[in-house]
């Protein structure tokens, strides 16, 4: 830091501050995590100078070979990990690889001539005409994703997203008394719309998916079944979630981030079957730019991390650790979405708290404990204020925290939930963004969280 502070003290400062800040507090952010030293320095290093747009054996540059072995070997140890036949180690993010993915389907399954055209050329030389044609040949494509109060994601065909601008939408929900992904409507709902492609996989729903069914049901309409397992990939690595319950044999297509449960360095991953690889492997320059060579053996190094025995012991862990957090929170009265947790995430109701998820956010992050808000299905306070906090246990579970300690923090939630009261704004109406608590309670609780 010495070296960084020489040039701008600021950064330096603040990559203190951020150390010092994720050391204090509970860090409860599903899907964040703590890399390995190993992660850390292989993203470090002067791979980061190196440009190598195209694939391995096949760049737009000169002087790759030593890419080319890094991005062999993410792909090797992802594909050994998770049994695909196929990986492609290149998105700089989940978004990316999704975005890598859909037009993956799409160039393998719409016969459009403009497709072809944007394959074969860099995205650049395309002229304005092309995309128009691209556009219009697009026009009638579908995706059916997991709704976003279910638990759903942005890039699953939502507006704000380019996948709500490429396809036509339409989502599955959870059982309105259950909360549980409900595979009969799903059915329904995929008959009737007749998506091109089926994703599976969310951001914020507590338990396993059955992906052996949605395969079915993709089947039955002939869709494309695409599993963006981002969130729980840390659980197949370990082989924690298996069978039914593992997309990589079911999916046609996977998708994954590389930093959540699965603990390497920011960026993404796609898994394909064959039929599927070429597209896939035309991701750069089809809709990404120059690889992160650097980043790629940083994932080279968390995948082979995550072939070690020691992973299942730790995948195992983060689902202990979230059942137990969950038990903790029940006992004391707390409303869980789903009545509880199958995986690494709790979702927490905190309308019986009489607060707003925002309120319960900026209370426990007062409190030295980081979550983050989150709609819950049919959410009276919309996806912005929410009713819902999202925890998860892959990051604690890192730092070696276990059973025992879950159920202290499950105590530090609800003695900071409930002795939190709504605020009022400048207009001394109530605020759904502003919060009351005790700081002498919010001390006591920063307190005890530094020293788990
Ligand atoms: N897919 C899912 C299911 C996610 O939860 C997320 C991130 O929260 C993403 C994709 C996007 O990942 P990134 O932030 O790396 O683009």
């Amino acid at each position: 830091l010495e070296v960084v502070a020489g040039v701008e003290p600021r950064i330096a400062e603040a990559i203190r501050a951020e150390l010092a800040d994720q050391r204090e507090s509970l860090k409860l952010i599903a899907s964040e995590n703590y890399a390995s030293p190993a992660t850390l320095l292989a993203m470090g290093n002067w791979f980061s100078d190196k440009y190598a747009e195209g694939t391995i054996g096949r760049r737009f540059y000169a002087g790759c070979k030593n890419v080319d072995t890094v991005e062999a070997l993410a792909a090797e140890h992802a594909r050994e990990l998770f049994g695909a036949p196929y990986a492609y180690a290149q998105p700089h993010s989940g978004i990316d690889a999704n975005l890598v993915a859909f037009w993956a389907v799409l160039a393998a399954r719409v016969e459009a001539p403009a497709l072809e055209k944007l394959g074969a050329r860099l995205v650049n030389d395309l002229t304005e005409a092309d995309w128009e044609e691209l556009r219009h040949e697009l026009g009638n494509q579908r995706m059916l994703g997991m709704s976003l109060d279910a638990g759903g994601h942005l890039t699953h065909g939502f507006r704000p997203n380019i996948s709500g601008k490429m396809f036509q939408q339409r989502s599955y929900g959870t059982d309105p008394e259950t909360g549980l992904l409900d595979y009969d409507e799903l059915r329904r709902t995929a008959h009737e719309f007749k998506p091109l492609i089926l994703v599976g996989g969310y951001s914020a729903y507590p338990r396993l998916v059955n992906f052996r069914i949605m395969r079915e049901i993709a089947d039955e309409v002939g869709a494309t079944l695409h599993v963006d397992m981002a969130h729980f990939a840390g659980l197949v690595a370990g082989k924690v979630v298996t069978g039914d319950f593992d997309p990589v044999p079911h999916a046609h297509i996977v998708t994954t981030t590389t930093h959540k449960s699965l603990r390497g360095p920011r960026g993404g991953l796609v898994l394909a079957q064959e039929e599927l690889a070429p597209q896939v492997d035309r991701g750069c320059p089809m809709v990404l730019g120059g690889p992160l060579p650097h980043v790629m053996a940083a994932k080279a190094v968390a995948l082979a991390e995550a072939r070690q025995p020691s992973f299942q012991d730790y995948a195992q862990r983060i689902v202990d650790n979230a059942r137990a957090l969950a038990e903790g929170l029940q006992r004391r009265g707390a409303r869980l979405v789903t009545d509880g947790t199958d995986n690494h995430l709790v979702l927490l109701d905190v309308s019986s708290y009489g607060i707003t998820g925002r309120q319960a956010e900026a209370a426990l992050l007062e409190s030295g404990i980081v979550t983050n808000r989150n709609a819950i299905p049919r959410d009276p306070n919309g996806n912005w204020f929410t009713t819902g906090i999202r925890v998860g246990t892959p990051a604690l579970t890192t730092r070696g925290l276990g059973t025992a300690e879950m159920d202290v923090i499950a105590d530090l939630m609800h003695t900071v939930l409930s002795g939190t009261t709504q605020g009022t704004g400048k207009d001394g109406a109530v605020s759904k963004a502003k919060h009351v608590l005790d700081p002498k309670v919010s001390d006591a609780v920063a307190q005890r969280a530094s020293d788990l």
